[in-house]
């Protein structure tokens, strides 16, 4: 099956033969135990919903195969799945390696939680050079993570590079794809060990949920991961997993207008006077839009840009715009924008921040799937105001 076609039918096969009521659409069991005849004979798969229900069966399916992995394990948050890899693949004591420039929350959770009460030690590094990972690698190196591209400033790292430098060494590598979307880019394929999702993003694609994800093709990390998700419970609940299974039946057609919206728009800010740089990775002028060709089917819907202003110039800005709402998250239907110096990464130290370029007039936006030209106008009169 092609895409768009998995992502309509794998998970939600009707069930008529054996007893099934035929449902074409999932049904959200909301049930958290599950009846057996006999003390000792087996139930119907399922024991409690902690360990699994049959609506998160389904979401799990599904983003197994939209990822091409044999396993997907849905979690309550992009976090918690981010926080249960780690919690399955490294001890106390061990090292990992991470993009510098990582979703706020991520670098949080390694930094404040993992490296401060475990011990896990985290070397931050321009994977945009594949030999600075090779670099960072020690004896107790277990994992690379990698987002690509990064938030907020969109840099890319070739997957398919470090992937043989993880496979070398015998180190885990995982990618965040929640920017991309299976639709756009399939790390698994490129050699990656796991993926891990924040669904609350593109995948649910309605700023009506919060959930995540993780998808591998290992037997050995699956069989962790399933175990500490159950041991530790950060599980999706039925009924997001209704709400995720949902939204990825128009991935394929959401992110196609994303693309071609946020292309239109870095298009017409790259054009502008006050506006000093535009990051996406589908402009000839980043950087990087050559891996961006070769790993990744689209450029997604995420733009970048600092404007010729300071902090305060580029807060009118943002609040001075209408029709995108000033609000953190992304990959929603609707356009967002927000300041990440003073919202998303706020928490990284200023310096910190500064070595990675967030500037303070950097300003990120999600661009939806509205009619461009709405979206133009609105951008047009709030750079005019500034
Ligand atoms: C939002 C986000 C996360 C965290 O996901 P939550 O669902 O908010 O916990 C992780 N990585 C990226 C790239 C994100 O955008």
């Amino acid at each position: 099956m092609k895409f768009e076609t998995k992502a309509l039918h794998v998970g939600e096969e009707p069930n008529i033969s054996d007893g099934g009521s035929g449902d074409v659409v999932s049904p959200i069991h909301l049930t958290s135990t599950f009846a057996r005849d006999k003390i000792d004979q087996p139930t119907k798969g399922y024991e409690y919903s902690r360990s699994a229900n049959p609506t998160r069966d389904a979401l799990e399916k599904r983003l197994a195969a939209l990822e091409n992995g044999k396993y997907g394990i849905a979690f309550a948050s992009g976090l918690a799945a981010t926080a249960t890899v780690i919690l399955s693949l490294l001890r106390a004591g061990d090292h990992m390696i991470a993009f510098d420039d990582l979703y706020g929350g991520t670098r949080r959770l390694f930094s404040q939680l993992f490296k401060e009460n475990f011990n896990i030690d985290v070397s931050y590094v321009d994977a945009r050079k594949v030999e600075n990972i090779a670099d960072a690698v020690k004896g107790k190196t277990r994992l690379i993570w990698l987002e690509t591209p990064t938030n907020p400033l969109l840099k890319m790292c070739d997957i398919r590079s470090i992937a043989s430098i993880a496979w070398d060494k015998k180190i885990f590598l995982a990618v965040d794809n929640t920017f991309m979307t299976p639709y756009f880019q399939l790390p698994l394929d490129l050699g990656a060990d796991l993926v891990v999702h924040s669904t609350t993003k593109y995948l649910n694609g309605h700023s009506d949920s919060v959930g995540g994800a993780v998808i591998t093709s290992d037997d050995h990390i699956h069989d962790k991961i399933r175990f500490n998700q159950n041991a530790a419970g950060a599980i999706l609940s039925p009924f997001d997993s209704y709400m995720v299974l949902r939204g990825t039946k128009t991935l394929s057609l959401r992110m196609e207008r994303h693309q071609q919206n946020a292309m239109a728009i870095a298009k017409y800010l790259e054009g502008h006077d006050k506006v000093e740089q535009v990051f996406y990775p589908g402009l000839e002028s980043h950087p990087q839009h050559q891996i961006a060709k070769k790993q990744m089917s689209g450029f997604g819907g995420m733009v970048s840009f600092e404007l010729k202003a300071d902090l305060n110039q580029a807060r009118g800005f943002v609040e001075g715009l209408r029709l995108f709402t000033l609000a953190e998250s992304l990959g929603c239907v609707e356009s967002l924008v927000e300041l990440p110096a003073l919202m998303t990464h706020s928490s990284i130290p200023p310096e910190e921040r500064k070595k990675t370029g967030i500037k303070d007039s950097l300003i990120r936006i999600s661009v939806g799937i509205e009619n461009i030209d709405d979206l133009l106008d609105d951008l047009e009169q709030a750079l005019n105001a500034i």
